[in-house]
């Protein structure tokens, strides 16, 4: 029970440690993920290092999304960001995902301002893409989200951008409202930002129904609060729209003084975008008081930044005031070519202003060449088009310039009508140099109709314009006018004298553009000269890279054959190793089987030599027995022969000594009788002598014996026992009385006695030798008959028991026994025994004994 406690409280325990380690492990995460927000988000805004993609920033976005396992307000914020990050590169569809993500976060939060939020940033999207139409949609939804909730915080954003788009659209009255409204917003909210903001657009608009004193106003108050508040970026802006007021007040050196602080501000923010509009309004300035060579330079300056950021709008409207810059130096076709390329890239945005404006410049480029057909089809599209966006200040200047047209193809009363609402127009938008222009055009009417009063009337009108804006073309014109119309009147006078201030003027102005326009041509020239260079060395440069293709193509797919060849050698090799092994082993397990087939057919061959040994030992084996039990019975049949005959021998002579009483017979039959008894003893005591050598019973008493009374002994008993025609020789000589050997006296007297025996029975004439050799360590005692010899065939078993030769006759009795009691006893006595033996020439045996000095203990 303790003990299930304790392991409780530890568990407890431990799990309170780990939860707690947990929870610290997520703060800590927490914290980490939102330094990386941070981060990334200073790195968007305030861009130090000059990250034209906010690469930096986008990676850092990343990062934490991929570290937070779980979509949370940070991870939305995160993917707003991204959101912003997408839209500054362009990549809509990207920026779409990221607001889908945020929104969905929202929603599922009941997150309702910020829904209203991520809702203008829709309608963002939709603007970058000159779609207002969907954007005007989705900005008003946030709006009408806000009312909903009763959230005002992000109306201002919602009215600027709705804002924007009238602007886009030309719908100036509309648009002032709606930056109004967000200004009113904005202004509760003390969104300081976003009053810059509005204050900013507020003065556009003024300055786009050229209503410049009010711009003015808006955009110091604007740089005022920016200043006031540090927003850099707003102050560069500021600046920038007040050198534009400033050009369009023809005030170029104000206009020159302001872009260049706006520039240097731009660059202390590194806003890119901010300092090529900057060199655009500078080029603007140029143009303006004819420096085309500067003028078209920060152009250019201007285009390639826009070029790299992809700004298409700012893109057409480099290429279109290049177009009127190479239009007031009567570059036309050069010129046209700018307004189209302009046209073009306005028409790919949907730019209906942009559009309309670049018609009307393609169409005065045909007027200066007198193509009045091309004239009319361009200026009746841009009016066209100008009316459907409802442009005040583009329709007036259609009507001007179709109105000269009119006059042109003298259609007065058109040109008329035209002219004069434009005049109208002017005076309604307050726009001088219009006014200007359609006045003067208007007395050129007035001149083509002989109404020489009234143009005078007018071009002096047109004159004190002029003057107003500064504008030397239109008071140049004039005065050529007003000299030409005082000629028609015949007022030579005034004439000449309009006439000698149009020449100075002209001189005056002329001077300095002819000047410029050298300067230009020489420019142009170096340029084309540049440029064919630049074209020549891109020329080298392709063909250079299209060898070094080509050398790399070749090299690539040399290194793929040669990856290839070597991955296939490889595999070949692997394959060849592979089938080498298998065939070694192959021819291993061949080897392995051969040899033991080979083993298994020597041993086949062993078995069958072994079997066939076996089998010659078994018919060895069994003829020896068989022969064992043939020997045996006739040995049987022998020994009962052999016994049968001296017992008949003595019973008989027995009976017969009984019956006779002479004492001749007598004796005779007890000789008979002896003889016969001592045949029976020999055999009896030959059959119990092999069963004992049999049965290894019988014993030897060893000793020193001397050998030659044993054999004057034996000469004894046997020299007798031969026949009349067979001698027994002795042949020892009678000085040799002692030759000692070591063994048993009996049982040598034994052997003798058989060899003897033998050699009586089997020979019947001639001599029975016994004799004695000696050498130093032998004795050889031998026993030599002339009788029936022993046949080759039989010599080689007559030692074995039961064997008897087949040569002998009847007459020779006898069992096949004392040649193996012989033998027998020989061996047991480390003795040898040999014979040499011929038939019909007799046999002799030799006896051979170690031969021993005789010594005194003896
Ligand atoms: P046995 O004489 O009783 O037949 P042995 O063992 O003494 O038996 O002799 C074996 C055989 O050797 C004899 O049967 C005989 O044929 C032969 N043999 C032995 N000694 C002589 C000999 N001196 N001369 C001729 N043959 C002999």
């Amino acid at each position: 029970m303790f003990l299930f406690r304790a392991t409780n409280i530890i568990f407890f325990l431990l799990l309170s440690i780990s939860t707690c380690t947990l929870a610290k492990g997520q703060t800590s995460r927490d914290a980490e993920l939102k330094n990386i927000y941070n981060k990334s988000r200073e790195e968007f805004y305030n861009n130090k290092k000059h990250d034209n993609n906010h690469q930096n920033s986008l990676k850092l976005c990343k990062l934490l999304l991929r570290k937070s396992s779980k979509s949370s307000e940070l991870t939305t914020k995160t993917h707003l960001l991204l959101y912003k990050i997408y839209l500054k590169r362009k990549d809509y569809q990207k920026a779409t995902a990221e607001l889908d993500t945020a929104f969905q976060y929202w929603k599922s939060h009941d997150r309702f301002k910020d829904m209203a939020k991520t809702e203008s940033y829709y309608g963002d999207i939709y603007f970058s893409q000159y779609d207002y139409k969907t954007a005007k949609k989705y900005y008003l939804k946030s709006i009408q989200s806000q009312t909903n909730i009763k959230n005002s915080s992000n109306l201002g954003y919602a009215y600027n951008a709705l804002g924007n788009i009238e602007k886009e659209l030309c719908n100036y009255k509309q648009a002032l409202v709606f930056y109004k409204k967000a200004l009113k917003s904005n202004s509760l909210n003390k969104n300081y930002r976003s009053i810059c903001y509005s204050k900013n657009a507020i003065g556009e608009i003024y300055l786009a129904i050229n209503k410049k004193d009010s711009a003015k106003i808006h955009f110091t108050t604007a740089k005022e609060i920016a200043k006031e508040h540090n927003y850099e970026k707003n102050i560069a802006y500021s600046t920038l729209q007040l050198a534009k007021t400033a050009l369009q007040s023809n005030n170029s050196q104000k206009a020159l003084k302001l872009y260049n602080e706006a520039e240097q501000q731009c660059k202390i923010i590194n806003w890119q975008i901010g300092i090529a509009r900057c060199y655009m309004g500078m080029g603007e300035t140029f143009s303006h008081s004819s420096q085309y060579n500067k003028a078209i330079n920060y152009i250019e300056k201007a285009l390639k930044t826009f070029v790299k950021n992809n700004e298409k709008k700012s893109i057409a409207n480099c290429y279109f005031n290049i177009g009127k810059i190479l239009g007031s130096i009567r570059n036309i076709k050069l010129s046209r070519k700018n307004f189209i390329k302009s046209n073009r890239i306005y028409t790919e945005i949907n730019d209906k202003k942009g559009m309309a404006k670049t018609f009307l410049s393609i169409g005065t480029t045909y007027y200066k060449e007198y193509k009045t057909d091309s004239v009319a089809k361009y200026y009746y599209k841009s009016l066209k088009l100008e009316q459907s966006i409802k442009n005040k200040k583009g329709i007036a200047l259609c009507y001007n310039h179709i109105g000269l047209l009119k006059i042109h193809q003298k259609q007065y009363p058109e040109a008329y009508k035209l002219l004069q609402k434009s005049i109208r127009m002017g005076k309604e938008m307050d726009d001088i140099s219009l006014i200007a222009c359609a006045t003067n055009n208007l007395a050129h009417y007035y001149s083509r109709t002989r109404n020489y009063t009234t143009a005078v009337k007018l071009l002096r009108k047109s004159i004190k314009y002029g003057r107003k804006i500064k504008n030397k073309k239109i008071i140049l014109t004039g005065y050529k006018d007003l000299s030409y119309n005082y000629r028609k009147q015949r007022n030579y006078k005034r004439a000449l004298a309009y006439h000698l201030q149009y020449s100075k003027l002209y001189g005056m102005t002329y001077k300095v553009e002819i000047e410029n326009r050298i300067d230009w041509l020489q420019m142009l020239n170096a340029q084309e000269k540049f440029n064919t260079q630049l074209k020549l060395h891109q020329q080298e440069q392709k063909l250079q890279q299209q060898t070094i293709a080509a050398q790399k193509t070749k090299n690539l797919y040399l290194f793929i054959i040669l990856t290839l060849s070597i991955f296939i050698l490889l595999i070949v090799i692997i394959l060849y190793v592979r089938d080498k092994k298998v065939n070694k082993q192959l021819l291993e397990e061949n080897e392995k089987r051969r040899k033991a087939e080979k083993s298994l057919e020597e041993h086949q061959k062993s078995l069958v030599k072994t079997i066939e040994e076996r089998t010659k030992e078994l018919v060895v084996a069994k003829n020896k027995a068989e022969e064992s039990d043939r020997l045996k019975t006739m040995f049987l049949s022998n020994v009962t022969h052999e016994i049968r005959t001296p017992m008949n021998a003595i019973v008989g002579f027995s009976k017969l000594l009984t019956l006779t009483k002479s004492p001749d017979k007598q004796a005779y039959y007890t000789k008979i009788i002896n003889s016969n008894n001592n045949i029976l003893l020999t055999l009896v005591n030959d059959i119990l002598d092999i069963a004992m050598l049999e049965s290894h019973q019988l014993k030897c008493t060893k000793k020193t014996m001397n050998i030659i009374p044993l054999l004057e002994e034996l000469r004894d008993i046997h020299q007798n026992t031969v026949n009349e025609t067979t001698d027994f020789i002795f042949d020892i000589p009678n000085d040799i009385t002692e030759v000692f050997i070591f063994s048993d006296p009996v049982r040598v007297h034994q052997i003798i006695t058989n060899l003897l025996r033998n050699a009586i029975k089997y020979t019947t004439k001639g001599h029975i030798k016994l004799g004695l050799e000696t050498e130093k360590n032998k004795v050889i005692i031998y026993v030599e008959d002339t009788g029936i010899g022993i046949p080759k065939r039989n010599q080689k078993y007559i030692f074995d028991r039961f064997r008897r030769g087949d040569n002998n006759t009847p007459m020779h009795r006898g069992t096949g026994l004392g040649l193996s009691i012989a033998k027998n006893l020989i061996d047991i006595l480390n003795a040898q025994i040999r014979f040499i033996s011929n038939v019909d020439e007799g046999t002799t045996f030799f006896v051979e004994f170690e031969r021993i000095e005789k010594t005194n203990d003896d």
